[in-house]
């Protein structure tokens, strides 16, 4: 298994200006790994309840994604729900039920131990920390979080940024870890942690890249129907290692483009709710908006 990805698998209940889902496929491994799967086969490390329900499965799997990372449990599966005002670009947390995440122990199955590209999509740091000990050859290790878990686990969570090569942060959690208004002193604050590079996400505005000494701004695209926003985050990170995964690459010039891929998915995800639009994705798609954000970038 060359790219693994742990975090949350989970029902959703979402209400945005443009409607509301109630229970609907989510969770940051479901989105990250569902991005992955346009570039690589990713293996999922992730557990659910007896709830979980067996067509979501079969769509996982219809992505050519390893199940054999999900432990299924008796009791119920994580469940979120969220709220979003005009202003899409935070989610408003209704509520969290951690349910069967609190029995995890994120034990990896042999054949992912030598996973090279590693994405540890929002759960908890404890969690994230647990996997890193069982890897025995990573050669790319990148890290999201949210503000649930800075609340809660910050000490744990910083324990966990010193040990991957790039952090992944949206701008309010940038400023709310490093306690700064200054998206750059955060970003240096934390590449002073451990991480090679830093990328702060802006919404639909883009996203920062941040490295010692480098610096890259990529475009967000100017969407013209946005109906749900969740799960862009981890799509975003989906599309990135999963291109860095087929490339078996991790200098800068490929980061540079892996954002640009995440930012493409991202946006796809975006145009409607849970997986319903990036399940139907295709890669012609993908390569046609590709090239659309190369030519809103060139002056
Ligand atoms: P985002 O890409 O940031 O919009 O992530 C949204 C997904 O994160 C949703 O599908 C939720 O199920 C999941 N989620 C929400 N809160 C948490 C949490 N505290 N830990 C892990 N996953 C979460």
């Amino acid at each position: 298994m060359n790219t693994i990805i742990i975090g949350t698998i989970g029902y959703d209940t979402v209400e945005t200006p443009f409607g509301k889902r109630e229970r609907a496929l989510g969770g940051s491994a479901t989105y990250a790994s569902v991005a992955a799967s346009f570039f690589t086969n990713p293996g999922m490390v992730a557990i659910v309840g007896e709830d979980f329900e067996d067509k979501h499965k079969e769509l996982l799997k219809s992505k050519n994604i390893s199940l054999s990372g999900i432990k299924q449990v008796p009791g119920k599966t994580f469940a979120w729900g969220g709220k979003y005002e005009f202003d899409m670009n935070e989610a408003k947390t209704e509520f969290t039920d951690l349910n069967t995440l609190l029995d995890f122990d994120a034990e990896l199955p042999d054949e992912y131990k030598n996973a090279k590209y590693v994405f540890l999509a929002n759960t908890d740091p404890v969690l994230q920390m647990k996997v890193i000990e069982q890897l025995k050859q990573p050669e790319l290790i990148v890290m999201d979080t949210m503000n649930f878990w800075i609340d809660t686990k910050k000490q744990e969570l910083l324990e966990v940024i010193k040990k991957v090569h790039v952090l992944l942060l949206n701008d309010g959690e940038a400023r709310q870890l490093f306690d700064t208004v200054n998206l750059a002193q955060a970003a240096n604050q934390a590449l002073a942690l451990g991480p090679k590079f830093v990328i702060i996400k802006k919404g639909e505005h883009g996203a920062l890249l941040f490295g010692n000494g480098s610096h890259f701004n990529a475009p967000g695209y100017p969407l013209e129907v946005i109906k749900d926003p969740t799960g862009c985050g981890d799509s975003f990170a989906g599309g990135f290692i999963g291109y860095l995964a087929k490339h078996n690459a991790v200098d800068e010039a490929s980061l540079r483009k892996a954002i640009i891929y995440g930012s493409v998915i991202a946006s796809f995800n975006a145009e409607d709710f849970s997986l319903d639009r990036n399940s139907k994705l295709t890669m012609d798609e993908i390569e046609k908006r590709f090239q659309e954000m190369k030519e809103i970038r060139e002056f």
